[in-house]
């Protein structure tokens, strides 16, 4: 067996998160080994977040110019999938390849490695023949794969899922979208733009389930005004394919469709990870983390695989917090000061251990030795970018009254905004606040409508820093902006 190579610090899986750990990491000077099977940035720039966004830019676009006929006399247009494709491929991906970004961590220090990695003991980790030994830390953040249904005849069909739906150069007549989460409505709308016949089939009695039920109606409604039928509540029986095309047998009911977008969920396959070699438990649907990232000594976890929100920034975010307490550890285990015992949060919000001696750089960032940030998701932010945007901050309305808060709730409709009734043409959208009435703090906050995403970040403010609500209606908004009906959702808490 080949003996193990002694480095530093070892990431499995490059997604988002463990880039920016291991780059980070090679910058502060650590001997890292970053392993990725795949292509080095993971889902989000390949198949999700930038191409995706890329595509609703695009699909937006078109809807904008439909409104030229109400508002600026007339416009004819005539959607075309080829430059979006070319842009996807060309700009976002460079055709699905990663040289940039393996260019990039290696000119800062790191050593790449291709290959599917996996724990082999305490500290170490296998890839192929190599084995790897780390002194400071094994980093996972291996992310997150889609999950598909056990019903009955999928697995046999050549269904896509988003990669396919991303990749693809010419587009199909009709299209089922099996899922009516954010990525299956993202999707659905923007196809649907572009002329493509969509049904969207969902399980749960309303789509965008995790939301505030405003924000499912008002997407539906929206997604129904493109063309999208919606079918909620639906019991998938079977799926099954001729060779052209898909039928979902469902309830008595029959969908058809030349394409079936699978967007049900995602999965960690945390089986893979060799994660019993270190006595933790592979069973988990996703890998338990500590506010520090912690999966056990010396093993820190990264990204969608920990559960915390799939999302790119909370990827990033957990990233910040584990190349602060790898550097930590790293002087610890070599006599530095020990900040381990001292955590505080500041603020009720992400706080900072404080101690004492020089600063260590870690990627542009200046990390204190023991100012080791804890992880506090109480203001987890998330945009479903539809048109319009669904942009939602901290607790729904339920979710706060499930937690025995005293709620308060507050609401506005953005089309009697200022803002919202110049707009006119796409001005649907609301803002709605939950607040904690004992504390006089917003909990939570949902901005729908044009630029809902953008919106959100005030109430992003609100809720993370916890500003009291008397504040809050004491600030000036500026005229006539859609961020204005803040203050009318404000007027509104009871
Ligand atoms: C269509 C779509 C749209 C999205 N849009 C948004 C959005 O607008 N905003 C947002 O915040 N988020 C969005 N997301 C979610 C976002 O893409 C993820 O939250 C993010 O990619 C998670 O990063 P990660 O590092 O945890 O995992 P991933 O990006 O999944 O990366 C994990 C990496 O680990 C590699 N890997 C796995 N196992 C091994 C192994 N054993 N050895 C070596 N390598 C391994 C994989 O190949 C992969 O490259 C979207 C997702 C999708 C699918």
């Amino acid at each position: 067996m080949a003996e193990p190579e002694v480095v530093d610090v070892v990431v499995v899986g490059l997604g988002v998160g463990g880039e920016e750990v291991a780059e980070r990491l090679a910058e502060a000077g650590l001997v890292v080994v970053g392993i990725e099977r795949d292509l080095v940035g993971g889902e989000c720039p390949y198949w999700g977040c930038v191409p995706s966004k890329m595509m609703i830019r695009a699909a937006n676009a078109l809807a904008e110019a439909h409104r030229v006929n109400e508002l600026a006399g007339s416009a004819q247009v005539r959607p075309d999938w080829a430059p979006v494709a070319k842009r996807i491929r060309e700009e976002a991906t460079d055709t699905w390849d990663d040289k940039v970004a393996v260019d990039r961590f290696t000119g800062k220090g790191g050593r790449f490695v291709r290959g599917s990695g996996r724990l082999d003991g305490p500290n170490r980790v296998r890839v192929g023949d190599q084995v790897f030994e780390a002194r400071f830390g094994v980093v996972l953040g291996t992310g997150t794969r889609p999950s598909i249904p056990p019903i009955d005849g999928l697995a046999d069909t050549p269904y896509w899922t988003n990669h396919q739906a991303i990749e693809v150069e010419e587009l199909p007549d009709t299209l089922l979208v099996l899922g009516g989460g954010a990525i299956g409505l993202e999707l659905a709308q923007v196809f649907a733009r572009f002329g493509v016949r969509v049904t969207v089939v969902e399980a749960a009695d309303r789509v965008l389930a995790v939301e505030e039920p405003e924000a499912s109606a008002l997407a539906a409604e929206a997604l129904r005004a493109d063309g999208v039928e919606i079918r909620t509540g639906v019991r998938v029986g079977r799926v099954s394919h001729d060779g052209t095309g898909f039928t979902v047998h469902a309830d008595g009911a029959a969908f058809t469709g030349e394409k079936l977008l699978v967007v049900t969920g995602r999965r960690a396959h945390l089986e893979e990870l060799g994660l019993d070699t270190v006595g933790v438990d592979a069973g988990q649907r996703y890998l338990a983390v500590n506010d520090r990232m912690h999966v056990t000594d010396g093993i820190w976890a990264v990204g969608d695989l920990t559960g915390e929100g799939a999302f790119t920034h909370i990827a990033m975010y957990q990233a910040g917090i584990v190349v602060a307490d790898v550097l930590d550890h790293m002087r610890r285990a070599k006599g530095g000061p020990d900040a381990s015992g001292t955590a505080s949060v500041v603020g009720g919000a992400a706080g900072v251990v404080s101690a004492v001696g020089g600063a260590m750089s870690a990627g542009g960032s200046t990390v204190a030795p023991g100012s080791v940030p804890v992880a506090d998701y109480r203001a987890l932010p998330r945009v479903t970018f539809t048109d319009p945007e669904v942009g939602a901050v901290g607790l729904t309305e339920q979710q706060a009254r499930d937690r025995g808060i005293n709620v308060q709730v507050g609401h506005t409709d953005l089309t009697s905004s200022t803002r919202g009734w110049i707009h006119k043409t796409g001005n649907a959208g609301f803002i709605k606040l939950i607040a904690d009435a004992d504390q006089g703090v917003l909990v939570g906050a949902t901005s729908a409508g044009p630029a809902g995403g953008e919106v959100l970040s005030a109430l992003l403010v609100a809720v993370h820093a916890a500003v009291p609500i008397s504040q809050l209606r004491h600030m000036i908004y500026t005229y006539p902006t859609f961020h204005r009906a803040i203050s009318d959702a404000l007027r509104s808490l009871k």
